[in-house]
């Protein structure tokens, strides 16, 4: 099993900022938290990295209860919207940061940032420096450093929100054909109901703290559980 939240709660002081969340990714897929600005879905991310803990309730990833577990002991990939790559390091040399300092050999370093650095198609750009490259290829590459790893599970926190429309579109459709190519397990955090359709196996509504629906996007556009569901997402009259 992917990852597995079970009754889990968090309060800021007399905040709540998760009421009773029960979500389950499955294995290989990618779910999408969609929600408006303060639904809670960063915060939810953050339990799932080991990043804030729990009130209340439990995480599990890959069946194994790692509420207690400290973040760098969960194997987790991050991209965030403001993820800055390391100034001073080439392209490559960002890539294979994570796997520097596991220790791994020199040759099989090099092998895995040429496998991703042809994933995300930028094979051409490995000797470049962060300022000589686009937004979008920015955030490519820090996606590449975050799978180097071969991380457990990919966290997604709207890692697109900072580029301009055009190019956040490309992207989705990018990162898609590259989840069908790599399986992994991935939460992928969006306000924009059109990103999580056309990027996720299922979408998560949240609204004020809680789950307001999961489904496919289809099931979820065709069906909306509820009112806020159907004007957050619903087809527009
Ligand atoms: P989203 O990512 O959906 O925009 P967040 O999970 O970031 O929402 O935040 C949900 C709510 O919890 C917001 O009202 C936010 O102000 C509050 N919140 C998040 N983190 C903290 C914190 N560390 N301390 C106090 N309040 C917080
Ligand atoms: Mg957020």
């Amino acid at each position: 099993m992917g990852i597995v939240v079970e009754n889990v709660n968090k309060r800021f002081g007399d905040f709540v900022a998760l009421d009773n969340i029960n979500l389950e990714v499955k294995t290989g897929s990618l779910v999408a938290l969609l929600g408006p600005s303060g639904s809670g879905k960063s915060t939810l991310l953050r339990l799932i990295a080991g990043l804030e803990s729990p009130d209340g309730g439990k995480v599990f990833l890959t069946g194994k209860d790692a509420t207690d577990q400290d973040v760098r002991d969960r194997n987790i990939g991050f991209v965030f919207q403001h993820y800055a790559l390391f100034k001073h390091m080439t392209v490559r040399q960002n890539i294979g940061f994570g796997l520097e300092i596991r220790k791994q050999p020199k040759a099989k370093i090099a092998d895995r940032v040429e496998e991703l650095l042809e994933l995300i198609q930028l094979k051409g750009l490995g000797n470049r420096y962060p300022s000589q490259l686009s937004g979008g290829q920015r955030q490519r590459v820090a996606l590449a450093r975050a799978l180097a790893v071969e991380p457990t599970v990919l966290l997604l926190d709207e890692p697109f929100g900072a580029l301009d429309a055009k190019v956040r579109k490309e992207l989705r459709a990018w990162l898609r054909r590259l989840h069908d190519e790599v399986h992994v397990t991935s939460v992928f955090v969006t306000h924009d109901q059109e990103e999580a359709m056309e990027v996720a196996d299922e979408i998560v509504v949240m609204n004020k703290g809680r789950i307001e629906q999961i489904g496919t996007p289809a099931q979820v556009y065709d069906n909306p559980a509820t009112p806020f569901v159907m004007s957050f997402i619903g087809p527009v009259n």
